[in-house]
């Protein structure tokens, strides 16, 4: 770590310590120039935003320990000065180790292979991106050609000066500084001098800055008066630019969209619009305010077990910590904001908040508000939900489980593709039950890898050549979710791929021709020979109604886990269920069956060549129905040594002698 490792000190009374930047840090540098470079103004955006969460902690601070805040004036000051600009707050402050450690390295996990996502994005991906890493400080090197930070902590009477240039190194030293809190002295570019600049700075604050909830004060120099000594010292005042009550306690009406967006980025770092945010206020025997976003991209570690601290909790305009999963449940984890609670007790803790009533409200009113977005997005702008869907779809579904009283509204947020429409194209479960055909009592869906695989599997077709609408479901998550879906009211799902699946009679006009209509003679033969020679994978044989095209196909027992599924549980588990033993349907108007049942009948009670033949055609037979439905072939080699030689067969040549079966 850097702190520890100084490559160089210099002697005397002031000890200068010089330090390398993190390796990523001295990257993300350099991206965030490169980026950022055409919008440069964004740095007073997030250096305030710093300075506005280092009064936040401040704040927090004085709650148990009120000698934290006495006689501080808790604002943030604007000093444009020629060549630098010093943004100045009375927050925190950082001690000699903090600037190292938050200044010079990044502590985020994941931070790589963010990197590396970005040395491969587009130009117009990098910002968002960027975005997450929470590197805002590194923005004032947009705008200027070194930095100095003058902090003094919270309790140290000492104040230090970290200062760089950006080129790989950052020196520290001890410095002076009356007050705790932190000064940030940017020594503008050359082309940057205008932003010192008191009316440019007021502009920039109210454009992005005005929903900080902190004094924001810019320093303004007054002209003397005529009667004044000519050539006197300019005169100064700190006026105040924002307007500083948080953006929530303002009613809905007096706000415009961009202050929503700009309290949003000002939350998530994320550089991108959120899709939409709920503003809400409860009244009665709790009273609480809420502003909730749903942002537009997923973040990194959406998929991470870390909490996400999605929501930021104040009590009466106080901010008092960042939620973990108290108020916001983990299928919520997308989204973010700010809950302002009149009720908590300011010094309110994470075991307080575990168990009190107040909290249940709230996030009661949190799951609610979110449902109900979801709702109108999917109703008024169904592109929109689409994103919102792909993106977050997955998460989503986890409430079904967790939130089975929400499951009927849930279940009406569900998108699917769908045998009914096109690839790309997503449907709700309502949708499928409005176009459920007369005495079809259950929604169809298939289980598997992907929509690609479900549409050519044999088990399907019957159903969607019968006018059937079959879901697509390949979420590994989706299995899971379906039993929740069981307890819906109103809402009844059938597996297309279940064994006890009945289907009725093609009204004979549009059944397509068959080679043979009647059973043909032998197939119950050739079940007891299948049954016998499969008993290991197979636990049934059947003769099936519902194939068209394909001459077998496998299908699950009831309550079996489906085989994609099974598979992932096998790789991840070592000690995973033996593989369910399936049901082999058969089509018996298929010709190969009709063949393999003559020819199981010829051959009953020998031990010929024939049996050999029969026996290899049956292992192909139930590889290829594994094929089919995408799951992989039990044993390759042999499989492929028998379609090799088989193939042979039929161009009428021998097969070398190795390759049995080689009937001459
Ligand atoms: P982020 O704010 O997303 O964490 P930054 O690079 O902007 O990333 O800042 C890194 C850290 O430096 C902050 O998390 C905070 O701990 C500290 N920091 C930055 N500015 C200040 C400040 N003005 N006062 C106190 N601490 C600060």
């Amino acid at each position: 770590m850097t702190t520890e490792t100084p490559i160089s000190t210099e002697s005397g009374d002031v000890a200068r310590t010089t330090h390398r930047f993190e390796a990523e840090v001295d990257q993300v540098l350099r991206l965030v120039i490169r980026s950022l470079y055409s919008n440069p103004e964004i740095f007073l955006r997030e250096l305030l935003s710093n300075a506005s969460d280092a009064l936040d902690k401040r704040r927090f601070r004085g709650l148990t320990d009120p000698s934290a805040t006495a006689d501080a004036a808790l604002r943030i000051r604007l000093v444009p000065d020629g060549a630098t600009l010093t943004i100045d707050d009375d927050g925190v402050g950082m001690t000699r180790a903090e600037l190292a450690e938050n200044l010079g390295t990044i502590a985020k996990s994941g931070t790589r292979e963010l990197l590396e996502q970005l040395r491969t994005a587009g130009a117009a991906e990098a910002p968002a991106l960027i975005g997450q890493f929470g590197v805002g400080f590194y923005s004032a090197f947009l705008v200027a050609d070194r930095v100095d930070v003058v902090s003094r902590a919270l309790g140290h009477d000492e104040a230090w000066r970290w200062s760089s240039d950006a080129q790989g190194t950052f020196t520290i030293e001890p410095a002076t500084r009356d007050a705790v809190g932190t000064s940030v002295v940017l020594h503008l570019g050359e082309s940057h001098r205008e932003l010192a600049s008191p009316w440019r700075l007021e502009g920039l604050v109210r454009k992005y800055s005005d929903h900080l909830p902190w004094p924001i004060e810019v320093r303004k120099e007054r002209v003397k008066d005529e009667g004044d000594d000519a050539g006197g010292e300019p005169e100064h005042t700190f006026e105040r630019v924002n307007r500083g009550s948080p953006l929530w306690q303002r009613p809905a009406s007096e706000i415009e969209d961009a202050s929503y967006e700009e309290l949003y980025r000002h939350l998530t770092h994320d550089w991108e619009k959120p899709l939409f945010w709920r503003h809400f206020k409860l009244e009665g025997t709790q009273e609480l305010t809420g502003l909730l976003y749903v942002p537009r991209r997923a973040p990194f570690d959406l998929f991470s077990s870390e909490p996400q601290r999605g929501l930021r909790l104040h009590v009466r305009r106080v901010f008092v910590m960042e939620e973990e999963g108290e108020l916001l449940p983990r299928w919520l984890r997308f989204v973010r904001g700010v809950i302002d609670s009149e009720d908590l007790p300011l010094n309110v803790s994470r075991e307080l908040l575990q168990d009190s009533r107040v909290t249940k409200t709230i996030r009661k009113q949190v799951i609610k508000q979110i449902l109900d977005g979801l709702t109108a997005l999917a109703k008024d702008r169904p592109d929109d939900y689409v994103l919102f869907w792909q993106t977050f779809g997955a998460v989503l579904k986890e409430g079904l489980h967790y939130e089975p009283t929400e499951a009927t509204k849930l279940a009406a947020l569900l998108r699917f593709e769908s045998s009914a429409a096109p690839d790309g194209v997503l449907v709700s479960l309502e949708e499928a039950k409005g176009r459920l055909r007369e005495g079809q009592d259950a929604i169809y869906y298939a289980l598997g890898e992907s929509r690609r695989v479900l549409e050519a599997s044999p088990q399907v077709e019957g159903l969607v050549r019968r006018g059937y609408e079959v879901l697509w479901m390949t979420d590994p998550i989706d299995e899971w979710a379906l039993r929740a879906l069981a307890n819906v009211d109103g809402l009844t799902l059938r597996s297309a791929m279940a064994a006890d699946l009945e289907l009725e009679d093609e009204p004979a006009a549009e059944a397509p021709e068959r080679t043979e209509d009647a059973a043909p003679a032998g197939l119950e033969r050739l079940r007891e020979r299948i049954a016998a020679r499969l008993d290991r994978a197979i636990s049934e044989v059947r003769v099936s109604r519902r194939l068209e095209g394909s001459p077998a196909c496998l299908v699950d027992p009831p309550g079996a886990l489906p085989p994609h599924l099974e598979r992932l549980l096998r790789a991840s588990q070592k000690d995973a269920p033996a593989p369910t033993r399936r049901v082999l349907e058969l089509n018996p108007r298929h010709p190969l069956v009709v063949g393999l049942a003559t020819m199981a009948d010829e051959a009953a009670g020998e031990a010929s060549e024939d049996t050999t033949l029969l026996d290899t055609y049956i292992d192909l037979l139930h590889e290829q129905a594994r094929v089919a439905e995408g799951s992989p072939v039990d044993d390759p080699a042999t499989f492929a040594r028998q379609l090799a030689a088989l193939m042979t067969r039929a161009l009428g040549r021998s097969a070398p002698a190795e390759n049995s079966p080689d009937p001459a």
